[in-house]
């Protein structure tokens, strides 16, 4: 007989995106015409071509493969050299990071999860509310939390509510946790953290002797100088903070997957015993165990982004959809609603008008505009009364989308 992890039992079954796919479905097949004219602005992902410095390093890499004199069969399960030394010198010059403190993976969703297993059983996490549904549902996989509440919450999990009235960026708690996961840009509010707002959680953790797991997936769109790319831009992160990027959302590489996680070699954790060890080895071990590398060519590829071509071709493409965003933005404040975000991230996130919810606005927008936004509260009980659009779009269907908002909702 062969027992299951119950804990996959705990998970909801209305997550947000098959939800969402649910009622797309089901307007669709009711309309056909409505089918027709719809125009996707819901999960967040790109929409533009893969840069062309990136698709030729990609090409290349696989002839190389196709000649015996050049073929490369199983590479360093951390990442090849030549990317984890372009990843240092263009993403973290000047901040003491050093190659073999960045891990080479296929996707930060998938770093953000396998994460966990490095960590201990009982330690106490804490996420914000509006979330990335991905931290709460690893952590209910590998038994951090109780059983979910009707609303939805996961009992023994810490939710950090970011609301208007605290810029979107938690305050800090005044318990203590052992894990805290912060995403900034955000997604979904769009939100940055200021520098400030970011050493009082480096303070909190390095006091706690908590860990700050740093999901930094859209550093590439923050425009404002003043907003930290990273969290080793604050002093002492070193000691205290895990964090995540990806190929994603800047060279566009959602299909491609490639991705990295930062471990400082300073940064420590506690055993059974109350000894504290490296997490370094501990990831390493973990990632060579159960990881063989992301594919060569894909490592070219994202190598290719820190590429004279390949830099360009990323600003014009992440200039594109801040464009976007900035349009969202000014159609939903013409017509009165508050709006957030849109200005360091890709996502406008918009606060629903008087007497709608958020799944109530996600019907309105889908049966009247035919635009497909994604509801705030599928994010955290906190999203509620508010909805995401996303600017990863063509420039036509952004502009078609802000009419068609006009129009139904003006
Ligand atoms: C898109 C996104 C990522 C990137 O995930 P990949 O698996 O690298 O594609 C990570 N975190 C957040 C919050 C995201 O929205």
């Amino acid at each position: 007989m062969a027992t299951i992890n119950d804990n996959y039992l705990k998970l909801k079954a209305g997550y947000l995106f098959p939800e969402i796919a649910r009622r797309v479905k089901a307007f669709t097949e009711a309309n056909p015409e409505g089918a027709a004219r719809l125009i996707r602005c819901g999960i967040g992902d790109v929409t533009e071509p893969l840069p062309e410095a990136c698709r030729k390093a990609m090409h290349d890499a696989v002839d190389e493969l196709g000649d015996s004199s050049t073929f490369r069969g199983y590479g360093p399960e951390q990442g090849y050299d030549f990317l984890r030394d372009a990843i240092v010198e263009n993403q973290y010059g000047g901040l003491g990071i050093s190659a073999d403190e960045v891990f080479v993976s296929d996707g930060s969703k998938c770093d953000t999860g396998n994460i966990l297993d490095i960590f201990g059983k009982g330690n106490k996490i804490a996420i914000t509310d509006p979330v990335y549904p991905v931290y709460v549902d690893t952590n209910v996989m590998v038994g951090n939390t109780g059983e979910a509440d009707e609303s939805g919450a996961y009992e023994g999990l810490v939710y950090l509510p970011c609301t208007a009235e605290n810029n979107f960026v938690p305050t800090i708690p005044a318990e203590d946790v052992d894990l805290v996961y912060l995403c900034y840009p955000n997604n979904p509010t769009g939100a940055t953290a200021t520098r400030e707002q970011l050493k009082e959680w480096v303070a909190y953790a390095k006091e706690r002797n908590a860990i700050i797991l740093y999901d930094a997936a859209y550093e590439a769109f923050v425009q404002d100088d003043s907003v930290p790319k990273s969290i080793y831009e604050i002093e002492g992160a070193k000691d205290c903070a895990i964090e995540f990027r990806s190929f994603s959302k800047n060279g566009g590489f959602t299909g491609v997957r490639c991705a990295y996680t930062v471990v400082p070699k300073t940064i420590m954790g506690t055993d059974a015993k109350g000894d504290s060890h490296p997490l370094h080895p501990l990831w390493s071990r973990r990632h060579s165990t159960k990881f063989n590398g992301a594919s060569y060519p894909v490592q070219r590829g994202a190598a290719a982004v820190f590429s004279p071509e390949g830099k360009a071709q990323v600003s014009a493409l992440i200039k594109g959809y801040m464009e976007n965003a900035a349009l969202l933005r000014e159609t939903c404040e013409k017509l009165g609603l508050p709006v957030y975000g849109g200005e360091n991230a890709p996502y406008v996130w918009v606060g629903c008008p008087e007497g709608i919810d958020s799944w109530g606005m996600f019907d309105q927008m889908l049966e009247k505009a035919n635009v497909v936004i994604t509801p705030g509260s599928g994010f955290g009980a906190a999203g509620e009364g508010y909805f995401r659009i996303s600017a990863f779009n063509s420039r036509d269907n952004v502009e078609e989308v802000c009419r068609r908002i006009t129009e139904n909702l003006g």
